[in-house]
């Protein structure tokens, strides 16, 4: 959104294309008053300026260079640039333990997103659990719908929150923010050092088992939210050639990537929450249309963010216990259904692919990948398009004219 206001203020041909319905990514979607002052304001500017909208569409191919394919509910075109900005965003980790597959065990941001969607949620008790700011967002989202919230499992520890806080102090915002989420979650106990173990029902979910300081508890619940932080969507940037460090698409100053006309801004290039997209893809925006004198005066606040998001990630770093969750029998690739001991057998992610098709369903690896990458540090080692499952007919528009 940002990228698209700046290089469109500055007079350049600007086309937005989002496979969300709307604008405003996954924390606003829609970008509405009722997100905020910066939605407010981004959202009429985006809907007010020259910009071609194309959402509910989906970049999945790039047939040649220059040229990107997407894919809507009905349609596909051929977007032609010279320059693109991909801000692809992030999605949930997601880590196997028993039970994980039970209907009504959710992504943490996932609940959130059906709840807005209309699922109803009011009465029903949730259990959040997980790693990141995220959870917190959720709990007292889900809390204003009117769940019940027996308990928040965080899995790093106190010392870590502790030290959380005190580099809090760099960022007055988001104490403020932290101040308001303390508001809206007084009463729900907080526990760190807690995460879910098992997860028990029938048909659908009924309970949950946490590990709580070394000590198991079992909890009545009808959903568990559960999510460890978040990963970076790349695949696509991986597609067209960017190069990466870290498992982050690598940008210099500008937020060009490797490939010669394509920036990145956003999740994609460092996890950092939302303040940090704002500026990325300002960044990025005005130095895709030759505005880099522009762009140096955002560098300032870009580095203050970048400095949070240091700090999310020193924070929320995965505690080693969590690779021991899985049983033999847990699946690990909820797509073409593989047991843990299955991967166990196996030294790649690439042998696991060819032996037990891990990774190879509608997902592509986007669940299992970054939890095989966490279980036996495996990683992904190519990206084959599409990036997403397409139609028939989509694909046939590749090498067409
Ligand atoms: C499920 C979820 C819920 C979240 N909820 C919150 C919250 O409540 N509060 C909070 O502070 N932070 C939340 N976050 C964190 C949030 O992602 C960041 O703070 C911020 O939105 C990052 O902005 P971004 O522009 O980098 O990515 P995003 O906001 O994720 O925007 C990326 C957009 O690109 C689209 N996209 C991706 N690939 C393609 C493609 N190939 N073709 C077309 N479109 C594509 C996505 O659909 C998305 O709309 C959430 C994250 C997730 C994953």
């Amino acid at each position: 959104m940002t990228a698209a206001v700046r290089a469109a203020e500055r007079g350049a041909h600007v086309g937005i294309v989002d496979d969300n319905a709307t604008c405003g990514g996954q924390i606003w979607r829609g970008a509405e008053e009722e997100h905020g002052p910066d939605a407010a304001t981004w959202g009429s500017q985006l809907r007010n300026a020259d910009i071609r909208k194309l959402f509910g569409m989906r970049a999945f191919q790039q047939p040649e260079a220059g040229v990107l394919l997407a894919e809507g509910s009905n349609d596909v075109c051929e977007l032609h640039y010279t320059n693109l900005v991909m801000a692809t965003g992030a999605r949930e980790r997601f880590l196997p333990f028993p039970g994980w597959t039970l209907p009504n065990v959710m992504g943490a941001g996932g609940l959130q997103a059906m709840v807005k969607s209309g699922l109803p949620i009011r009465g029903k008790r949730v259990v959040v659990a997980g790693t990141g700011p995220l959870l917190l967002a959720v709990t007292a989202y889900l809390r204003k719908q009117g769940a019940e919230i027996p308990i928040l499992c965080e899995q790093t520890s106190w010392g870590s929150l502790a030290r959380f806080s005190i580099g809090l102090a760099l960022h007055p915002a988001k104490i403020a923010q932290g101040l308001q989420l303390k508001k809206e979650l007084a009463g729900i106990p907080f526990v760190a050092n807690s995460w879910p173990i098992a997860a028990h029902g029938g048909q659908v979910l009924e309970s949950v088992t946490i590990s709580r300081s070394g000590k198991t508890e079992v909890i009545r619940c009808d959903y568990l939210a559960c999510g460890f932080h978040l990963v970076p969507n790349v695949e696509l940037q991986s597609l067209l050639g960017c190069q990466m460090s870290g498992g982050y698409v690598q940008v210099d100053e500008f937020q060009r990537t490797s490939v010669k006309g394509v920036f990145c801004a956003g999740e994609p290039t460092g996890i950092g929450g939302v303040e940090l997209a704002l500026v990325e893809g300002q960044v990025a925006g005005l130095a895709a249309v030759g505005e880099t004198k522009a762009a140096q005066r955002l560098f300032g606040e870009r580095r203050k963010a970048r400095r949070f998001a240091r700090l999310l990630d020193r924070t929320f770093r995965l505690r080693s216990e969590l690779s021991g969750l899985p049983s033999a029998e847990t699946i690990v690739c909820r797509c073409e259904d593989v047991p843990y001991s299955r991967l166990q057998e196996h030294r790649s992610w690439r042998a696991a692919k060819l032996h037990t098709r891990c990774g190879m369903g509608p997902c592509q690896g986007r669940v299992c990948g970054p939890a095989t990458q966490f279980l036996f540090q495996w990683n992904p080692d190519s990206v084959r398009p599409p990036v997403f499952p397409a139609r028939v007919e989509s694909l046939g528009r590749v090498g067409s004219d």
